[in-house]
This record gives C-alpha cells, sequence and structure tokens, in this order.
C-alpha cells in the first residue's frame, strides 16, 4: 500500500462516513449508502414512467406545472416521494444539501450523467447551469449545491458551466405551501450571460413544486437561448398508477 492511499484510509476513518439513509458507520469500500441501503436504492429507482413507460433515468415527461412555464421536457434520475421505502433516494438529496460530501456530489452527477446522456444529443455542446441556493443557505452550509453538481456534470460531459443566476428568495421553499412558493422565489441574472441560441440545461437537485425551476427558466429565457432542458436528481409528480399516499408540498 503506497502513502497516498494509507492517508486516504486514515483520513477515511478519521472522518467516519456513515451511510446517508440508516447512518450505520460505511466499509472503506462502499459509497455513500451500505451494501443494504444501496440494494434498496438502486431497486427503487428503476421504475417506469406511467406515462411514456420508459424506465424513469430515460423519460423526459414534465409536470403540468412546468409546460404551463414553457418547460417541456424534464430529465430526471427518480420520483420524489416521502414515504418510508423512498428513503434511501430522498436521504441522498437531503445529504447533497447539507453534508457536502464528495462522494454524495459524485453519486449524484454521475446518475444525472447517464439520465442526460440517454435524452440530450451532444451535451458537450450545450450550457450547464444551476438553479442557486438561497444566500443564506450558502452562508449556512458553505456551499451551494445544485452549482456543485451543475459544474462537475459540465467537467464529466465536456460541457461548458455558465453561472447565470442569483438568488434573492428571503425564505426557504421547504417552509412554505406552494402559493407562497412562488411569491417566495426571486432570482436575478448575473452579468448578462450569453446564451443566445445555445441549448442550455438547468440543473436543481430536486424539483418539487416547480416553482423555483420555473422562475429560473423564465428569466433564462430572456437571454434567448434555443432550449432549456430542466434536469433534477428527482421530480415530484402524480403518477396515476401507484396513488399511494402521494402529497404535494
Ligand atoms: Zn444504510
Ligand atoms: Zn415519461
Amino acid at each position: 500500500m503506497n502513502v497516498k492511499s494509507l492517508v486516504e484510509r486514515a483520513l477515511f476513518y478519521l472522518s467516519v462516513p456513515k451511510c446517508v439513509s440508516c447512518k450505520s458507520r460505511l466499509n472503506f469500500t462502499d459509497k455513500v449508502f451500505c451494501p443494504e441501503c444501496s440494494v434498496k436504492f438502486k431497486e427503487n429507482i428503476q421504475r417506469n414512467c406511467s406515462r411514456c413507460s420508459k424506465i424513469l433515468s430515460e423519460c423526459t415527461c414534465t409536470t403540468e406545472y412546468l409546460r404551463h412555464h414553457k418547460i417541456n421536457s424534464v430529465i430526471k434520475v427518480y420520483r420524489y416521494v416521502r414515504r418510508p421505502d423512498t428513503e434511501p433516494q430522498n436521504k441522498l438529496i437531503y445529504s447533497l444539501k447539507q453534508d457536502g460530501r464528495a462522494d454524495v456530489l459524485e453519486l449524484s452527477a454521475s446518475l444525472l450523467v447517464r439520465s442526460l446522456s440517454a435524452s440530450v444529443k451532444d451535451i458537450n455542446e450545450c450550457v450547464i447551469t444551476a438553479v442557486p441556493r438561497r444566500r443564506r443557505a450558502k452562508l449556512e452550509f458553505g456551499y451551494d449545491h445544485a452549482a456543485a453538481l451543475a459544474k462537475l456534470i459540465a467537467k464529466k460531459t465536456g460541457a461548458e458551466y455558465v453561472p447565470t443566476l442569483k438568488s434573492l428568495s428571503k425564505r426557504p421553499q421547504k417552509s412554505l405551501h406552494r402559493d407562497l412558493r412562488i411569491k417566495n422565489v426571486k432570482f436575478a441574472l448575473l452579468d448578462t450571460p450569453d446564451l443566445k441560441g445555445r441549448r442550455v440545461i438547468l440543473i436543481d437537485d430536486v424539483i418539487t413544486s416547480g416553482a423555483s425551476v420555473s422562475a429560473a427558466a423564465d428569466l433564462i429565457r430572456t437571454l434567448q437561448p434555443k432550449s432549456i432542458i430542466a434536469a433534477a436528481l428527482a421530480v415530484a409528480y402524480n403518477d396515476e398508477l401507484t396513488p399511494l399516499a402521494y402529497t404535494e408540498f
């Protein structure tokens, strides 16, 4: 074992990484999830869209609300629904927001790149940008997770990462009802990035009400891109085939 891998191993045990879902301690070869949660996660995300019947990671179906805001194509890895059995995939999102873990970011980016590659032609010619995090949350956690995700996706695909927006929202979206979320979301364009005629991929961690991503897309559209595709690890939507305890929030 060389010095570098010894140091890596020592740092690994010093930082005591835990499974993002059940919080059990990980072994050196585990990434993000313990073996049990990893199996559950992989099974859970292998689901088909009830509308186009493709596997979710290859489906680009949008929601009613997003279509209304001219977002006709949404790339996702899985569906966001709060149920006890969906804990591993939901905890992945919470960890991405709060923990600043490199393994969580890496897994999230890889999964999204796989979904994007299935549906977007010549990704390397696209511009990747992100729905920005609220300023106060950025200060609290020390980073902007959607921007970090967008940057890593750009790196993996050879696309150009262009920051386009800053957030002026005051309150966390999570605490608000849908109508208030729409009012709460405020973004401003950064010094007019040149997106004219470009295909833009707009990255967020999770799309729930759709208020953030559509407000961001509305502003980006003023820069006259050729198209805007939204992409998120998970999207909350009604699924007619499995009307189990779905709640909109
Ligand atoms: Zn676990
Ligand atoms: Zn679909």
